[in-house]
């Protein structure tokens, strides 16, 4: 069970629940007979073992004090002038202040209709007379300590309740925030792109035009301004994406293609992006790679991708793309290699979560949005497969995607 201490406190208390004043008391019984001798035994008996007592003598005023007195539980005789036991029982049992406070009736030996009536009423226990001093103890004491419980019990659930509402508001308020800047990351995204175009689009205008016109040397310049360009909108691309993942909404084509196709056209698309670093590149794959039914145009964007940060993170060294078929688990198993800086252990777990990056500082060396590997491994999710990941520092990183050659 949890410690009381974890719970914050609660506004609303049980009916159970004594105030701080009646809780630094003893327990206080209530004892309802007409006949002055039994009150007297009961109440010197009760009294010799700690308890409080409260004596009423008929039915009517065993009601008013119970309702003023809280007691922690009330010995009711059944056979009683102006109002029985029975009905103080109903009365207490109706209203709300009253309805937990256990009652025993006390009640003839023989009388097994009168233990059922007073079940029925909802009584906790009975006692025989001629009472039993023992068993009157005994019988006391289970009940107040089963009140107790059940007060307890009663006061931790409304703080779960509690907790678990807060839990609930925080989530939807969440959620909210969450949809919300999704919104506003694809509607930006869409305006942002439209310009951006026409400032790539203008560039390479000009850029003929000032080859055409002799102006070689502002060329470099407006290949900056087209470089510049790309990798924005790139990261637009890679925004919206993440946006669409992360709400749900992105959706999966699935078709047939040939493996060994789409391998040349990331070849053709990545070899460029050797140069910058003086990188090699060797590519094998398992002699007959055949087809696949997935979606082609996520699994060349996962590729580009880890090829990208390959050729990065990588100088003057090699990076090699493995693929071949796992013909007996039915999958397509992908591998990324590089000689390049590694990732420190501490930071390989953290790399797959959107916008993360190994070198945080402001004055990073490598370009990036920290979106590329949170993507792929979204990706590799919804086609059914995983991304994983080995590296050393300064000896180079390892990628390697698994995904099933056809859905199941
Ligand atoms: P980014 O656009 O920054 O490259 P990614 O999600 O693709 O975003 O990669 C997240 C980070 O993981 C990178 O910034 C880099 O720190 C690290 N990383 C990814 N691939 C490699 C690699 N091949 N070698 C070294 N570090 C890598």
């Amino acid at each position: 069970m949890m410690s009381s201490s974890t719970f914050p406190p609660i506004e609303k208390s049980p009916s159970c629940l004594k105030n701080e004043e009646e809780k630094r008391e003893q327990d206080t019984i209530l004892v309802v007979d007409d006949m002055p001798a039994n009150l007297g035994v009961l109440s010197d008996f009760l009294r010799s073992h700690e308890f409080k007592v409260l004596i009423a003598k008929d039915g009517q005023a065993a009601v008013k004090k119970a309702e003023k007195a809280h007691p922690d539980l009330i010995l009711l005789d059944i056979m009683m002038p102006i109002m029985d036991g029975f009905e103080a029982c109903r009365i207490l049992k109706s209203q709300a202040t009253t309805k937990d406070i256990p009652v025993i009736f006390m009640t003839a030996l023989a009388d097994s209709v009168d233990k059922v009536k007073g079940f029925e009423l909802g009584a906790a226990d009975y006692i025989t007379k001629p009472i039993q001093q023992e068993e009157v103890l005994a019988r006391i004491n289970n009940h107040i300590s089963l009140r107790k419980l059940r007060c307890e019990l009663e006061v931790r659930n409304m703080q779960l309740e509690k907790r678990n509402m807060e839990h609930q508001e925080a989530r939807h308020i969440a959620e909210a925030a969450n949809h919300a800047k999704n919104a506003f990351l694809a509607t930006m995204s869409h305006e942002l792109r439209t310009p951006l175009n026409a400032i790539i689009g203008y560039t390479d205008m000009l850029r003929e035009d000032a080859q055409d016109s002799g102006m070689n040397d502002i060329v470099p310049d407006l290949n900056k301004i087209t470089h510049a360009g790309k990798q924005l909108l790139d990261l637009i691309g890679d925004v919206l994406d993440i946006a669409k993942i992360e709400s749900g909404k992105m959706e999966t084509h699935l078709h047939a293609f040939s493996i060994t196709q789409t391998l040349k056209e990331v070849e053709t698309l990545f070899r460029p992006m050797l140069f910058q670093h003086k990188n090699q590149l060797q590519i094998k794959t398992s002699e007959h790679l055949g087809s696949m039914y997935s979606d082609e145009k996520k699994i060349r964007q996962m590729i580009l991708n880890l090829l990208c940060n390959a050729a990065k993170f990588t100088k003057e060294g090699e990076i090699q793309l493995n693929v071949k078929h796992d013909e007996q688990q039915h999958l397509l198993l992908i591998e990324v290699r590089d000689t390049g800086i590694g990732i420190p252990p501490e930071k390989v777990n953290t790399i797959f979560q959107p916008f993360t990056q190994v070198d945080t500082s402001y004055s990073r060396q490598y370009d990036g949005s920290g979106l590329g590997l949170a993507i792929c491994e979204h990706y590799c999710r919804l086609l059914g497969g995983c991304i994983t990941v080995e590296s050393h520092v300064n000896s180079g990183s390892v990628f390697s995607i698994q995904l099933p050659l056809s859905p199941n």
